[in-house]
């Protein structure tokens, strides 16, 4: 195969991609946060985000927001915290996939469905079953399961509620779990 053909064919190739949850994560959990001002990404979170990026993985956030179903607050307040997060994380999220449907409502989008995540696997030609669904919630990493994704739980948030959900496993927080893709996943 010649240098020019490997190269192009590594251009289309299915890329895998780290999912994220996002409050409880990637930022301190906030019931329905809503204010910009309310975000607080986890400490040494984006230095480790520049390297897992260098390394080729994507880095998609997958949020349920039933705030937005409620009536609680609206996506243009939703899209001003998610400014916000991306600003403290050095713009390192590469996508955003969002649910605002309300529990019980038999979503295909919110979690634990993985409707977002095949959504996010179309948009990116992401290859889920060589990517990972980080989150603190059993529904994180049930629709991480059944996207076919390793699944790892993080115990900020509510992840110290959920330590039996069966993640593949488990990390203190994103900043460990980060570190543990860094070093055993290496490419
Ligand atoms: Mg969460």
């Amino acid at each position: 195969m010649s240098p020019i053909f490997t190269e192009i064919s590594s251009l289309s190739a299915p890329r895998p991609a780290l999912f994220f949850d996002r409050d409880g994560t990637l930022m301190k959990e906030v019931d329905h946060c809503h204010r910009p001002e309310e975000v607080h990404a986890i400490e040494g979170a984006a230095e480790l985000l520049a390297k897992t990026r260098e390394q080729g993985w994507l880095h998609v956030i997958i949020t349920n927001q039933s705030g937005i179903g409620r009536g609680y607050f609206t996506k243009k307040e939703f899209d001003a915290v998610q400014e916000e997060l991306q600003r403290q994380l050095n713009g390192l999220i590469d996508g955003v996939y969002m649910s605002p449907d309300m529990p019980g409502s038999n979503s295909m989008r919110r979690k634990p469905a993985p409707g977002m995540l095949v959504e996010a696997a179309k948009d990116f030609n992401i290859d889920l079953s060589r990517s990972i669904m980080i989150g603190d919630r059993a529904s994180d990493i049930e629709a991480g399961r059944a996207a076919g994704c390793l699944t790892i739980l993080v115990l900020t948030g509510y992840g110290k509620e959920h330590r039996d959900c069966g993640a593949d496993f488990i990390a203190e927080d994103v900043t460990e779990a980060l570190k543990w893709i860094l070093e055993e996943l290496k490419k």
